[in-house]
């Protein structure tokens, strides 16, 4: 005699990540099969302020559940070879869409500043490790 019933496994206590990190990881792999070693590690920004602007929070839109965590953007450090995930504000977050819309392959100013913004704030986040 047989029994069918089966225990299933309860999640693990380590399941702590959010959505966005997730996401964030599931990019990275992504990344690596395009990019491949020249990809070495991911990191979530998690400043107080958009990228974008440096003026408005994101406290609002991060980490609050899945729909939020699609909305998370990719950008390739490549000299660190670093894939940093981050959010925009609201504000930020329409211009871009807009203007990929009318330029689907041009690079916005915004992006430029936040790339410059990013970087920086990795390079500060490498920095508090040392410390
Ligand atoms: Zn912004």
């Amino acid at each position: 005699m047989s029994s069918r019933s089966r225990r299933q496994h309860s999640k693990p206590a380590s399941d702590s990540k959010s959505e966005a990190e997730k996401i964030l990881e599931l990019m990275y792999e992504q990344g690596k099969a395009q990019f491949g070693s020249a990809m070495k590690s991911f990191w979530l920004y998690s400043g107080d302020f958009c990228p974008g602007c440096l003026a408005r929070p994101i406290d609002r839109i991060k980490f609050k559940g899945k729909e939020d965590a699609l909305s998370i953007n990719g950008f390739m450090y490549r000299p660190r070879g670093v894939l940093i995930g981050y959010f925009l504000c609201e504000v930020c977050a329409n211009y871009i869409f807009k203007e990929v819309e009318k330029h689907p392959y041009k690079q916005t100013p915004l992006h430029s500043d936040i790339e410059r913004n990013l970087a920086e704030a990795y390079h500060k986040h490498l920095s508090s490790l040392d410390a």
